[in-house]
């Protein structure tokens, strides 16, 4: 499936990238490898209820990361999958009386725009699960000579067995994440509770397509990670990706099976780093599809709120702190938008070099998004009471290609 439209991102000239730090989930903050090849995995929407808060500030993390690593003269590959088969889908589906493809491929396209409005660089490729089920077939089979799957009724599970001491907290406290996050913990017969379905065989006409493992659909994890291998292990290297990236949420079970499951298919490392998104929530409460307090990108964006504005407001919180969403903050960025906007549309401004210097060792120094807007709105009062030089284009530039911020 096509992905959304290019985003020109600007060259800054002159400019020192220093290797980039990431709070790693597993390894604490690390440097990443100035590598010339950048290989990045992010787990998409499922789309059904895209594109609210939470998701846009996600992808706005991994932005950074992407507009860093190119602007640094790595060549990206950058894979985002659709999880446009899985059951909240198609309960949702169900529930509005809709077909699960219309609803699918109406969020999907609204997610598309949504990310384009962003500024958001898209992926390589965009991948939809519903395209991809020989190459998920085959993955599977690859576990499956292995010895890592078992098969229950028409379902295929995988064995935990291997690496229960790896799981990264008490096993009861992994079983209550695993139940809320779709897993079946208590279903009879499994070797073990967490264990995850990879193969979910046909149950009551749900849609399903034809496999070696019987008619069904593909589990969760494995859907990410026969992806991920397909469209980014090129050279046999180990670990196969350089990041695997997605919210929070995603932390256990799904990147933790993901990373077993390749292990077990390959002999190989998923991913040298995992990274990690916060969650936004709205007015000191979560924000979830349970609450029914999802704040959604087109809406804002129908009510004629400014996408750059939208997009300072997550920046102006650090990808890796749980914060709130309300109105206010809209109202803060509209005002902040304005005065550096006001300082840009000057013939004269206080000065830009250390200005971009300093920018950059912010987004080096662990996305560190808010000292990076505050010191644009330092320069912006400079700007106002002692300008000096003409460089406000090449300050523009620079906080467009670095910041997706074109103001
Ligand atoms: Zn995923």
């Amino acid at each position: 499936m096509s992905s959304w439209p290019k985003v020109y991102l600007p060259p800054i000239e002159g400019a020192v990238f220093k290797p980039l730090k990431l709070s790693d989930s597993n390894n604490g903050v690390v440097e990443l490898d100035n590598n010339a090849q950048f290989s990045i995995y992010v787990c998409g929407i499922t789309p059904y209820d895209a594109t609210h808060l939470g998701h846009a500030a996600t992808y706005l993390a991994f932005d950074l990361i992407n507009r860093y690593k190119l602007l640094s003269g790595a060549q990206l590959n950058f894979i985002e999958n659709v999880t446009d088969i899985d059951d909240p889908l198609l309960e949702r589906a169900k529930r509005d009386n809709q077909s699960w493809q219309d609803l699918a491929n109406t969020q999907t396209d609204l997610f598309r725009s949504d990310m384009s409005a962003l500024r958001v660089l898209p992926p390589a490729a965009l991948v939809k699960v519903t395209d991809s089920f020989d190459l998920i077939e085959s993955f599977i089979s690859r576990l499956d000579k292995a010895g890592h799957l078992y098969k229950l009724d028409n379902d295929y599970y995988f064995s935990v067995a291997n690496f229960l001491a790896q799981i990264p907290m008490p096993i009861e406290q992994a079983i209550d994440i695993f139940a809320e996050r779709g897993g079946d913990p208590k279903r009879a017969g499994k070797g073990h509770p967490l264990d995850p379905v990879i193969w979910i065989g046909n149950v009551d006409g749900d849609p399903g397509w034809p496999s070696s493992f019987g008619f069904g659909r593909p589990g969760w994890h494995v859907e990410c990670t026969a992806i991920a291998c397909n469209y980014l292990d090129k050279s046999g290297s180990n670990p196969i990706i350089d990041l695997q990236g997605g919210g929070s949420d995603l932390i256990f079970p799904h990147h933790f099976m993901s990373a077993q499951i390749v292990k077990a298919a390959y002999g190989r490392d998923f991913a040298k780093h995992f990274v990690h998104a916060a969650m936004i929530g709205l007015d000191g409460e979560k924000m979830s599809k349970s609450k029914g307090n999802l704040v959604f990108v087109s809406k804002l964006l129908s009510d004629q709120v400014d996408p750059m504005v939208i997009r300072w407001a997550l920046l102006s919180g650090h990808y890796q702190q749980d914060r709130q969403w309300s109105s206010d903050l809209l109202v803060t960025a509209q005002d902040q938008v304005d005065q550096v906007r006001s300082a840009l549309a000057r013939s004269e401004v206080a000065k830009t070099d250390r200005l971009i210097a300093d920018l950059i060792g912010d987004i080096a120094n662990n996305l560190d998004t808010p000292t990076a807007l505050n010191r644009l709105l330092i320069w912006a009062k400079q700007s106002e009471s002692d300008p000096v030089v003409n460089q406000s284009g090449q300050i523009s530039r620079a906080i467009d290609a670095l910041l997706g911020l074109a103001l």
